[in-house]
């Protein structure tokens, strides 16, 4: 079957050669593909450093595609498309690869073809075992490394996969390209189940710390009710201890008008957003400035900086707002601070009187923000005798920061970042991140 809507296949020419000297001939091309798809090639033509190859039915297309070639000892992979042209093939058009890891060998196709059907994506291929490659000259073993790929039609638009799936009651992880390196995990904030949103729950309202329906965090019906005496819990504008509350603060140099504005001003100009930093910077309010920076979409810098910056900014507080420096010079030694606002990452996920009755241990929250007001804290209080802390810390956070006040080149060097992230991502990044931020 002689099929003539088949698409040639390329390989570049420099791929293939192992020295200068030593051409390959299309002769010597023809053996090494003969060899693997027998006579289904028909035609082989080089044309400068790009040899096109066409063949006659579409498995020895995927097979070439999918599994490569070995010639002399090199691994050659082969291109979809020309790798020299610029855009001349609707991108769109083009199988997406998709990858699943995580999965034990010994998991049949069939419950991956289901997790496909359940992900409504069309197979354009086999599921295909992923080989172990040798680390330095990338030649495939005959090894299987667990890993399974595919080929899928296009999606739609603006559509990705998400990461974490369900395969066969195995947890495994589905990577492909285009699909944002960030994702936040589903979570139900009715009844806490990650599968869902709280727009289409059905069931009962459960608290949020045992899971059981009923009742809510700090009831008396949950078994991990328990009085906590020895915390400070806050929370809101009013609250000197909170981000939102209103203070007049310079952080590197910007003047802000809380907390918040300054860590989300922060966010907003490591991520490369200055409109969004102007308006954070003109919000009339905390919740406004903190609306304004959850839009932005974070970076791996930023998502591994933030705490550093936040503590930064904690400290620079306790300088510039001497209200909030009393508040924790007065504090108990041993009161374990807690910001009490729902948020998982920066308090303890609960409300005020679910913390307040809630085990410590069994709060669902990370408390960061709790914990690094905690820690400077600890700071006032030992300089509290030599009061020596009197001077801002501004000075050494400026020298930190000299290279950054240019915001015009900061963004610029940001921007070169994120576009050399971008185009390595999607395939081998597994990192998961399911907070706010
Ligand atoms: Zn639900
Ligand atoms: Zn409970």
């Amino acid at each position: 079957m002689d099929d003539r809507t088949i698409k040639p296949l390329y390989l570049k020419n420099s791929d293939i050669q192992v020295c200068e000297s030593k051409r390959i001939t299309d002769y010597e091309l023809m053996d090494y593909l003969s060899r693997c798809i027998g006579d289904s090639l028909h035609c082989l033509q080089l044309d400068r450093n790009l040899w096109r190859i066409y063949v006659k039915d579409r498995d020895s297309r995927n097979k070439l595609l999918n599994e490569g070639l070995d010639i002399q000892n090199i691994a050659v992979s082969f291109y979809d498309t020309n790798p020299y042209s610029s855009g001349a093939t609707d991108a769109n058009q083009r199988p997406l690869k998709l990858r699943i890891s995580g999965l034990p060998l010994s998991v049949d196709d069939s419950a991956i073809h289901e997790l496909l059907i359940k992900l409504e994506v069309k197979l354009t291929s086999k599921i295909l075992y992923e080989k172990i490659r040798h680390p330095v000259t990338n030649k495939m073993t005959s090894v299987l490394n667990g890993n399974r790929f595919m080929y899928i039609e296009p999606l739609p638009e603006g559509r990705s996969l998400p990461r974490v799936n369900n395969c066969a009651g195995l947890r495994c992880l589905l990577f492909h390209y285009g699909q944002p390196k960030v994702e936040r995990k589903l979570l139900c904030t009715n009844c806490w189940k990650t599968d869902h949103t709280r727009s289409n729950c059905k069931n009962e309202p459960c608290c949020k710390v045992c899971k059981d329906p009923g009742h809510s965090p700090g009831d008396e019906k949950c078994p991990f009710y328990e009085h906590q005496k020895e915390i400070t819990p806050f929370s809101g504008a009013t609250d000197v201890l909170s981000n939102f509350f209103p203070c007049s603060m310079d952080l590197y140099g910007v003047q802000h008008k809380s907390a918040e504005h300054a860590f989300q001003y922060t966010k907003a100009v490591r991520c490369g957003d200055l409109n969004a930093a102007n308006s954070i910077k003109d919000a009339k309010d905390a919740l406004s400035a903190k609306r304004i920076g959850d839009k932005i979409k974070p970076n791996e810098q930023w998502i591994s900086t933030k705490s550093k910056v936040m503590e930064e900014i904690v400290e620079n507080k306790c300088v510039q707002v001497p209200m909030f420096k009393e508040k924790l010079r007065s504090a108990k030694r041993n009161t374990l601070f807690v910001e009490t606002s729902h948020n998982d990452e920066w308090g303890s996920g609960l409300d005020r009187e679910g913390t307040l009755y809630t085990k410590k241990n069994h709060w669902p929250g990370k408390n960061t923000l709790g914990s690094i007001i905690g820690k400077v804290a600890d700071k006032v209080r030992k300089r509290k005798k030599s009061d020596q802390w009197s001077k801002p810390k501004q000075k050494q956070l400026s020298k930190e920061t000299t290279n950054q006040r240019d915001i015009v080149k900061m963004l610029r060097d940001l921007r070169a970042t994120s576009d050399s992230d971008s185009v390595t991502s999607g395939q081998n990044d597994d990192t998961e991140y399911d907070s706010s931020d």
